[in-house]
């Protein structure tokens, strides 16, 4: 057995081949499983092999084949809450336009352009407060 096995995808754990069992079925091939000593997590030969030496491969190949870096997992983690924080932001400042446009509007049909005084000082308002909301995100 030359091929190393990758530690457990599910809990980190190093394992060695010595766990491999090997079966022999009624028709004289060999199928293989491995299961994790720790957590139980489990490859096995999804098909019959001509040896013993080609389903411990097959298994090994199998195990393997789903390990993902632990470090490749954290970044995804990362890139996962930064998405989260940037749809937050998204949704701030759609709500921040909607009362822009809103209160354009309002004051506009309410009293005409006399107050596009009122209009600007709601408006620097809407905008204040998603200059603090959007901080909040990043706490
Ligand atoms: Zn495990």
């Amino acid at each position: 057995m030359g091929e190393e096995l990758k530690p457990c995808r599910r809990c980190g754990l190093d394992v060695t081949p010595d766990g491999i069992e090997v079966t022999q079925t009624d028709t004289g091939t060999y199928t293989a499983r491995f299961e994790c000593p720790d957590c139980g997590e489990v490859a096995e030969t999804c098909m019959r092999h001509s040896s013993e030496d080609f389903a411990v491969a097959d298994v090994i190949d199998d195990w393997n084949r789903r390990w993902v870096d632990p470090a490749l997992l954290a970044r995804l983690a990362e890139l996962e809450a930064e998405k989260a924080k940037l749809a937050r932001k998204c949704v701030i400042f759609q709500t921040l336009m909607e009362n822009i446009m809103g209160t354009a509007i309002i004051e506009t049909e309410e009293h005409g352009d006399q107050t596009a005084g009122a209009a600007l000082a709601a408006i620097r308002g809407s905008i204040y407060d998603t200059y603090h909301e959007l901080q909040e995100v990043d706490r």
